[in-house]
């Protein structure tokens, strides 16, 4: 099984910068006493760990999809500048977020890995970088709970942006093959936004097609839809 270090050290001065030699908040801008990376109004308002989501997978399991907060402002833009700008000014924020996250019961090392929602070769030539990938090693570091890479994204499914829910089903069918084996029964899956959680319905039931004993369970920065709450 590949487990990958905790590899996260370039992306780390950010962090540092924005903590140590930047004693604003990230997102007003005004001045902080302390460590802190947002303020106390800029803290308060984001939406903090709406309620999870539920989809159905194979074998009559449900997985079950944690966001850390809602696609809405201020979180959307920080997300958007991060993914399509390539803005590393809001890793700070980001990493911000994956903090509020609990590491879920009963997951640790030695039973559990973290898996980032696997991106397709296409979308890494055309964006020349993976916003997960970057983000994910801050997840492990916080939950201390190490990453695997032992999935696939084959090359043959679109963006699922704009797409209704069967028309993102059946365009994320058969997108993903697991390349490593898994020496542990839990798999956490960590993705950017969820929407109607077809990525993470499949990636999952790869999974499970083959071991159905895994325990899965998903989160994610942000949930896409406001409206099925
Ligand atoms: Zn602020």
């Amino acid at each position: 099984m590949k487990i990958a270090p905790f590899n996260w050290r370039p992306y780390q001065l950010s962090i540092w910068l924005s903590q140590y030699f930047k004693p604003y908040c990230q997102l007003c801008h005004c001045r902080l006493s302390g460590s802190n990376i947002l303020c106390t109004e800029c803290h308060d308002s984001i939406y903090w760990l709406p309620s999870s989501k539920q989809v159905e997978l194979i074998y009559q399991k449900n997985l079950t999809i944690q966001p850390i907060s809602y696609y809405q402002y201020p979180v959307d833009k920080v997300i958007r500048n991060f993914k399509f700008h390539e803005d590393i000014q809001m890793i700070p924020i980001l990493y911000h977020l994956i903090q509020q996250l609990p590491c879920p019961k009963n997951c640790h090392a030695e039973n559990s890995v973290i898996l980032a929602m696997p991106t397709t070769n296409q979308r890494m030539a055309k964006r020349g970088f993976d916003p997960l990938t970057i983000l994910v090693p801050y997840l492990a570091k916080h939950w201390k709970i190490p990453i695997w890479r032992g999935v696939a994204r084959i090359d043959n499914s679109i963006s699922q942006r704009g797409l209704s829910k069967l028309e993102r089903q059946e365009n994320i069918s058969g997108a993903f093959s697991v390349t490593d084996e898994l020496a542990v029964k839990k798999v956490l899956i960590f993705d950017d936004i969820a929407t109607t959680g077809a990525s993470l319905q499949e990636l999952a039931n790869t999974l499970l097609q083959e071991n159905p004993q895994l325990e899965i369970k998903a989160f994610c920065l942000a949930h896409g839809n406001l409206k099925s709450n």
